[in-house]
């Protein structure tokens, strides 16, 4: 289909992607594929000009960093430090999926309990899964090797008094979910591949102590934007348990320098932003498309012009009204009623 672009129309005015990168894969395969001209992000279709760009999407950042102070949520707080009588808190949230990297993140936990035996007793990691398409059989599959997994790593390294995997298969409210994020010492967040990964910011929007330390994918879009965490390759084991170590072990210095870059990051491109931004540029879009539909008249086309109507044997004018034999009204119809009385 190379080059055959007459069988390619892209309806959309303006295409917005999480991340850079995505756009221009986007814009190159579009290239590759229809032979269309594209320069600067912008293709330029048989009809019209189309834009492509990036539009990380944002969260409302202060009604999660302001939620921390909720009483209702100050309660669930209370609840979990009860429960966890001065230990470290490690934490996950994600839909139960094959993108999540679910598996490779135990095995990576696990693998930190192997390598840092001091860490044992002082670490608990809550293993969030949402349920999700759990009555497709790959997914009831996938989430008995989860279950089997946490249940074997439980097996091997608990006490009598400590479980190191607290599993959960269920959907958190509102308030959990913030008394979570606020009191977790580390947030592992390691999809497989993830467009932008909105838990990685309502994290750290919610570190009103700045105390915390988020480990992320580098395959998740957030990475993009949230380089101030401990970027990992969620595949690699033995990187997911250096991380975890490093993170438990990071300075306070240190941790509250990366969050408060972060969050002035996030807080600033916040969903309200994006929003702004998402409209803005789509009427920026309708602009340039328009001022593409106009065609001047050049020398030869006025000269050519002229020499027919004077060459003409009988002459007629047709002339545009609004704009130009009058000024543009914004009620048209109601000038006219005026000029007829
Ligand atoms: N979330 C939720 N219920 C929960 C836990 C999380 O609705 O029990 C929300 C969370 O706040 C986040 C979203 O689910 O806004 C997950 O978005 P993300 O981009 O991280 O992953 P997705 O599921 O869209 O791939």
């Amino acid at each position: 289909m190379a080059g055959s672009y007459h069988y390619w129309n892209i309806r959309a005015d303006l295409i917005g992607f999480h991340t850079h990168d995505y756009t221009q894969h986007f814009i190159k395969t579009v290239k590759r594929t229809t032979g269309f001209e594209c320069r600067q992000n912008v293709i330029y279709t048989p009809n019209k000009l189309v834009k492509a760009d990036a539009f990380p999407i944002g969260i409302d950042y202060d009604k999660f960093h302001s939620a921390c102070l909720d009483k209702y949520v100050l309660a669930e707080k209370q609840k979990i430090k009860n429960f966890l009588s001065g230990q470290k808190l490690i934490f996950s949230i994600d839909r139960l999926d094959y993108s999540k990297g679910l598996l490779l993140r135990l095995k990576g936990f696990e693998t930190f309990l192997e390598k840092f035996p001091k860490w044992h007793s002082k670490v608990v990691f809550n293993m969030v899964v949402i349920p999700s398409r759990d009555n497709i059989e790959k997914y009831k599959d996938m989430k008995k090797e989860i279950e089997s997994t946490v249940g074997r790593i439980n097996g091997k390294y608990s006490s009598l008094v400590w479980r190191p995997i607290i599993y959960q298969y269920k959907s958190l409210s509102f308030n959990e979910l913030v008394a979570l994020y606020d009191l977790s010492d580390v947030g592992l967040i390691t999809p497989l591949r993830d467009g932008m990964n909105l838990v990685a910011k309502e994290y750290i929007a919610c570190q009103i102590e700045n105390k915390g330390v988020l480990i992320l994918s580098e395959m998740a879009g957030a990475a993009a934007e949230l380089n101030e965490a401990l970027i990992i390759n969620p595949a690699d084991n033995s990187e997911m348990a250096d991380s975890i170590y490093s993170a438990l072990e990071m300075e306070p210095e240190e941790k509250h320098t990366r969050l408060e870059r972060m969050q002035n990051r996030i807080s600033s491109y916040n969903v309200f932003t994006w929003a702004y931004d998402f409209f803005n540029q789509t009427f920026d879009t309708r602009e340039q498309q328009k001022s593409m539909d106009v065609k001047f008249i050049n020398k030869p086309i006025s000269s050519q012009i002229i020499s027919d109507y004077q060459n003409a044997g009988r002459r007629i004018l047709f002339l545009d009204y609004d704009g130009t034999l009058v000024p543009f009204a914004k009620f048209p119809e109601l000038q006219l009623l005026i000029k007829i009385h």
